[in-house]
């Protein structure tokens, strides 16, 4: 179904989408924020879903510029999970009822593909109900295959940028973006419920990236979308850039809830990062996730992809209390089911 010009909100045309992008005017900001709270309340109600994270690796064989557990980064503390401890979190993340664990980390070599089935397997068998979603960064057509037949439904990568020359001042030569958008079309053939994204306000960006954002995600019609402000890590080389603007990120997922309206679109750890109310104005500007964390207390403070991180001195269970409180306070109620993506809409396929 095309998209129509709602509420005087043009989102059909790269001019309409440029103005949304960097308007000034805070009614037309306000009405942005209102018609995508308003889509997000026809597709999935007052709920927000909550997905366990366990960030099990910071060991990543890559160099992004931006982030903070970069190959290049030696002041970074590494640290990896072993199966079983990654095992240890989802059990308490299900004792504290969640129905989706997210496992995220670095392109650690140590997780082979071997050892990434078997985790999985081990998983699946004790929580066949339960959604796994995977964050490991770009592998082979036939990796992501194995995965998804070891049990993992969801599938979070986000693209950064879907300018080629913007996504090369953020990338060394060896990384390549039309492999990452591929990998993101391979992917969602498999039958992954995919998550593509990008940041606000890294150093470079342009309106016209954000635009070129929200065209790649009206090409690839992903179920989730990932956007959260660039927040510097001081010892990386953009480590003296200012962060993203909290209102050009808000801008942005309200865009993107315009533009796919029944996608997954959480509110960031990294919007929280940037604004004590970060999250909470996320989810007024269209966001119906959040993700808190469920990886030990001891290791939350290595996975630093930026600097100041919120939520690494809790614990599991204090997380989980502590966002259903914000959640409440702004009208919003909190929703433990496996929240998969809401079929027959527009969104994906
Ligand atoms: N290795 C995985 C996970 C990457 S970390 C992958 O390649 O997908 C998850 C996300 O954190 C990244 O996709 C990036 O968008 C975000 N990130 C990294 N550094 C950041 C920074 N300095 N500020 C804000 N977000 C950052």
């Amino acid at each position: 179904m095309p998209e129509t010009v709602t509420a005087g909100l043009d989102t059909t045309s790269d001019a309409g989408l440029l103005e949304l992008i960097t308007t000034e005017d805070p009614a037309q900001e306000e009405a942005l924020f209102a018609e995508a709270r308003r889509l997000r309340a026809e597709h999935y109600g007052s709920g927000v879903y909550f997905r366990g994270l366990i960030e099990f690796s910071n060991y990543c064989k890559n160099d992004c510029y931006y982030c903070g557990i970069r190959r290049s980064n030696a002041r970074a503390e590494r640290y990896r999970l072993g199966p079983d401890e990654i095992l240890n979190c989802c059990r308490m993340g299900d004792l504290l009822g969640y129905k989706t664990f997210v496992l995220q980390s670095g392109e650690d070599p140590w997780f082979t593909d071997d050892r990434v089935v078997e985790i999985l397997a081990a998983i699946r068998r004790e929580f066949p109900d339960h959604a796994i979603t995977l964050s490991i960064g770009e592998k082979s057509r036939e990796s992501y295959e194995r995965f998804f037949h070891a049990g993992a439904n969801r599938y979070l990568l986000r693209h950064e940028t879907a300018d080629d020359a913007h996504y090369r001042l953020l990338h060394p030569a060896s990384m390549d973006l039309a492999e990452r958008k591929q990998c993101l079309f391979n992917l969602k053939k498999i039958g992954y419920q995919v998550g593509a994204g990008f940041m606000v306000g890294t150093p470079f960006q342009k309106p016209e990236h954000l635009l070129e954002d929200l065209c790649f995600i009206r090409e690839l019609r992903p179920h989730m979308v990932g956007i959260g402000p660039f927040i510097p890590q001081k010892d990386t080389p953009f480590g003296a850039y200012p962060p993203g603007s909290l209102e050009l990120t808000l801008r942005m997922v309200a865009l993107a809830r315009l533009i796919l309206p029944s996608a997954l679109i959480p509110a960031t750890t990294a919007l929280g990062t940037l604004s004590p109310q970060g999250r909470e104005k996320g989810l007024m500007a269209g966001a119906n996730v959040v993700m808190p964390n469920l990886s030990p207390k001891a290791v939350r403070k290595l996975y630093s992809l930026y600097d100041n991180k919120i939520c690494t001195g809790d614990e599991a269970a204090e997380c989980r209390l502590c966002m259903e409180g914000r959640i409440r306070d702004f009208g919003f109620e909190p929703d433990m089911s496996r929240g998969d993506w809401a079929a027959g809409s527009r969104a994906a396929n």
